[in-house]
This record gives structure tokens, sequence and C-alpha cells, in this order.
């Protein structure tokens, strides 16, 4: 099938030129983002792939749909970005990567906590000046601490897994509850009871009406003074404007984001010769208990494959029988 891929760097056309000899589909690369602006940019495609920070709005899946696409590939698990009520009606069926590593995003998550914790982006930093000291460079051990996970799904059953490891005790909460989860000795709470007693907070579910700012001022209120929040999920889940607040009172110990609530229009190009126009952004990234990575936690080698290859798959199977087993629905 003839696709056209929006959104796309060097790196995703590296793993969807190799996979696709496999298929042999004509993969048509276009590194703008999709939204109504860019969506006339497709000839003669019978397929769409688009990435998270592209918009699938109404207008933009009519447009799509009256230009002749007969599918939308999604190359990533997160569905939020697509209009799926509009995406029905137009009778354009959504495919997406349900998994391909939950290993990648649950080890960033890990990565982010450890860096926070023992400072080692202030070390970095300050051994390379020649400066040898340690002030304000303690941390805390993990062992023992308190972790509460929100969604116990793929990625957060693996980040509990790790914790586990690091001797954590693990509360979470969910709106289904994990019977492997529990047998683990992970104790499901209420969300206000996670909120109070967890030292470290780490988010994995989705986003959707429920979750949006489910860290808001008032959730912050419940927390203990000084806690870690870690963000590999999505950035509208934290309300960015409380969290700054929070930070600046000292509520907020460490804060590790991989997403940003307005992400989309920054988040994978390269700012470094220009001012950026986001003040809570800028504001953010001044904090020495802050860092913020740029939607990175999917981004290794393994879960590049997967994608690449799961999403071909789709289309694949979606051009040999019509059926696909990886469509979203609502
Ligand atoms: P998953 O579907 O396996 O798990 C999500 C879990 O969240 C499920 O157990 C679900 O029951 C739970 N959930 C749903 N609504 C909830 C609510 N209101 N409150 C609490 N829990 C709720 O998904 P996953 O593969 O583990 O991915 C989790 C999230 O990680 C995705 O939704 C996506 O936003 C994010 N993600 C980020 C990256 C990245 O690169 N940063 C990559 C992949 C996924």
């Amino acid at each position: 099938m003839k696709i056209a891929f929006f959104n796309t760097k060097t790196y995703d056309q590296k793993y969807f030129d190799s996979i696709n000899k496999e298929h042999g589909h004509e993969l048509h690369y276009i590194p703008s983002h999709l939204n109504s602006e860019t969506a006339h940019l497709i000839q003669d495609e019978e397929v769409v792939c688009a990435f998270i920070n592209d918009s699938l709005n109404a207008e933009v899946l009519t447009t799509l749909k009256n230009k002749g696409v007969k599918l939308i590939a999604l190359r990533s698990a997160g569905f939020n970005h697509v209009d799926l009520v509009a995406a029905k009606s137009l009778d354009l069926p959504v495919v997406r990567v349900p998994t391909y590593s939950p290993y990648a995003v649950a080890e960033h998550a890990v990565g982010l906590l450890l860096c926070l914790n023992r400072k080692i982006h202030r070390a970095f930093n300050r051994v390379r000046e020649g400066d040898f000291s340690l002030h304000n460079l303690m941390g805390f051990d993990l062992h023992g601490k308190t972790i509460g996970v929100v969604g116990t799904g793929k990625i957060g059953q693996t980040f509990i897994n790790i914790m586990l490891g690091f001797g954590c005790k693990i509360i979470a909460y969910d709106i289904c509850v994990d019977e492997e989860c529990q047998e683990k000795g992970v104790e499901y709470v209420s969300l206000d009871s996670l909120f109070a007693q967890a030292n470290i907070i780490s988010l994995h579910c989705p986003l959707n009406e429920a979750t949006h700012h489910l860290i808001n001022q008032d959730s912050l209120n419940l927390m203990q003074d000084g806690v870690t929040i870690i963000n590999t999920s999505r950035g509208k889940l934290i309300d960015t404007k409380a969290v700054i607040q929070a930070l600046k009172r000292g509520k907020v110990g460490l804060l590790g984001l991989d997403v940003y609530e307005e992400e989309e229009a920054i988040f994978f190009e390269d700012f470094s010769s220009s001012v950026i126009q986001d003040d809570q952004l800028s504001r953010l990234l001044t904090f020495p208990n802050v860092i913020v990575t740029s939607h990175q936690a999917f981004f290794t080698e393994e879960a590049m494959q997967k994608i690449a290859g799961v999403t071909l798959s789709n289309i694949t199977e979606f051009a040999n029988s019509g059926l696909i087993q990886n469509q979203v629905s609502l």
C-alpha cells in the first residue's frame, strides 16, 4: 500500500525502510506534523501513519478521508491525539502498536528517579568544572521507601518489578485491580490514600477525561512534603502551573518529566538557537530539582524495531484481509 508517514525523523525512516523489505509497501516520508494545515500534503496514499504529537481531529480526518485515505496507522500505543468519534463516523479505521517495550519506558522512569535522587545531572556538570565537592548532592536510599504507582498496566507493572528489586514498598491505584500485582505484594489503595502515603509517585495511566490534571493543586496538597513525582505517561496528567507552585514551596522535592502538557510544538525539535516561547517550560527548566526529557522514554533500539514491525504488519494485515487486530475501538 502507499503510506504517508507524517512527523518523521531519520531515525524513524531507518527502521521503517529496513523492516519494509519484508512488506513491500511504498513509503512516503513527510517531516511536518500532521494537522489541519498539512493534511493536504498527501497525494494518493491510502494509509496515513502518524505519531503522538500529530493532531488527528475531525477536520484533519475529514480531509484525509476525502483524499482517499482508508486507514490511520498510529506508530504509538497512545491514541489520545485522535478523535475516535470522528474516525468512526467517517468509517476510517485506526490501528496502533498496543505494546512495544514496556521496559523502555519503565527503565527511563527509573533512570529519571535515580538521576534526580542522587543528583547525577548536577554531579556530571560539577566534576567537569573541576569541582569535586559533595555539597548539596545528598540523596536518599530508595530501599524501604513507599512508591505510589498510578496505572498498573504493562509499563506500571514493569516499573513495579524494578522497584521491588530495590526493596521498595509498592502501593498502587488503578481502575482495575491486577491479581498478579497483588500476589507480588502490591497494595491497591484509593488515589487520595496513594497521594498521602507515597514518598515517590510514578504515573503510568493513560490520558483521558478522568486522568486529565490528576496532579493538581488539591492532589498536591494531599502529598507528603518533598514528594518525588515522575511522569513518563502523558503531559496533561499534571497541571503544570500547580506543580510549579508546589516546587516553589518545597511540597514537590523532585520532579522527573518525560512528557509535558504543551509538548506538541516543542518536543522532538532543536530549539537550541532560539528563544523558548513557553514560559512554563522555561520556568521548569530553571529548577535544580527538575529533570525534563523530550518524550524519549520509548526510544530504544528494541522499541523502535517493534514499532516499525507492528505498524507495517498492521497495514499488511489490512491490505491482505481487511482484518485489523490492533484496531482502536471507542
Ligand atoms: P496499559 O494500557 O497497559 O496500562 C494502563 C493502565 O492504566 C491500565 O491498567 C488501566 O486500567 C489504567 N488506567 C486507566 N484509567 C485509569 C485511571 N483513571 N486511573 C488509574 N489507572 C487507570 O498501558 P501502558 O502500555 O502501560 O502505557 C501507559 C501509558 O504510558 C500510556 O497510556 C502512554 O500514555 C504512556 N507511554 C509513554 C511513552 C513515552 O515514551 N513516554 C511510551 C509509551 C507509553
